[in-house]
């Protein structure tokens, strides 16, 4: 049997990309899931593809928009019994919006970024980290990005935003030190998934450009290294994790 076996996994995020292919690949571990975001019917598919194969695990599909914190806070209070106490909980929910220079960047899309990439990340581990520690057992993930660790023309809000994710792991980390609870930071670049086509709200020629000339990584290729990091024996932390593609620099 698997260390992860008849864990919790709680995944922001899990209708597409990264968080998608993480519930996958909980599930296979024998994870019992809970799976939101906002698209409730692609949850719902979700959960339907991934029970077809792993009849015995648990799956919790809800929607949450982690930009609301009652709704948080709700989501988090009424989990059914069997996926009550989160082992782990991955922070995957996040956006960005346009490339503009920062004197034109609109103040709803500064509030939208930092509401979904920040508020959203803060509150539902406010909302989960409380109970882990009564538990004396857990792990946070939050998904960072190397937008987290340089900053690039055309995205100056994202970057801070991501910036902020890596300080929020930071300090967090420390925050628990003396307890047994891990918290990680993995940090991709480059990954193939809807993220470009919101990016470009809806525009694929501008999503796909985005990727000419190198091979991204896919979701898949994160969401092995998030259930990786998850495995570990209890003693070990992965405390950040920086993954790109082999042309990405
Ligand atoms: P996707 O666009 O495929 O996935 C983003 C997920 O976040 C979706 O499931 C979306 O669900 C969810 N989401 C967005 N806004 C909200 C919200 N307000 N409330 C709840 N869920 C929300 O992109 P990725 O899988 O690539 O992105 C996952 C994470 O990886 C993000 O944090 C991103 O910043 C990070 N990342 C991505 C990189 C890349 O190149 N793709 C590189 C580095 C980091 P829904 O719309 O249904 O709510």
């Amino acid at each position: 049997m698997g260390r992860l076996q008849g864990k919790t996994v709680f995944i922001t995020g899990a209708s597409s990309g990264i968080g998608e292919a993480s519930a996958r690949q909980f599930a296979k571990e024998g994870c019992n899931l809970v799976l939101t975001a906002r698209r409730l019917e692609k949850l719902e598919q979700l959960k339907a593809d991934i029970s077809k194969s792993h009849l015995n695990i648990f799956i919790h599909a809800v929607k949450l928009d982690v930009r609301d914190k009652k709704q948080i806070d709700t989501v988090v209070t009424e989990l059914p019994a069997q996926v009550k106490d989160v082992d782990v909980l991955v922070n995957n929910a996040g956006m960005v919006i346009g490339t503009d220079p920062l004197i034109d960047v609109k103040e709803a899309v500064v509030d939208q970024m930092l509401a979904t990439n920040i508020k959203g990340l803060v509150f539902l581990t406010q909302a989960i980290v409380p109970r882990m520690k009564e538990r004396e057992t857990g792990h946070v993930i939050n998904i960072g990005s190397i937008a987290g660790k340089q900053a690039y023309a055309g995205g100056s809000i994202y970057c801070a935003t991501k910036f902020a994710v890596d300080a929020i792991t930071k300090a967090l980390a420390i925050e628990l030190v003396d307890t047994p609870i891990r918290v990680s930071q993995i940090c991709p670049g480059m990954v193939n998934t809807e993220f470009s086509t919101v990016r470009f709200q809806g525009d694929k020629e501008k999503a796909d450009n985005v990727y000419k000339g190198l091979q991204p990584l896919v979701a898949d290729d994160i969401a092995e290294l998030i259930v990786f990091t998850a495995g570990r024996p209890a003693h070990v932390n992965i405390a950040d994790m920086l993954v790109f593609p082999v042309n990405q620099a």
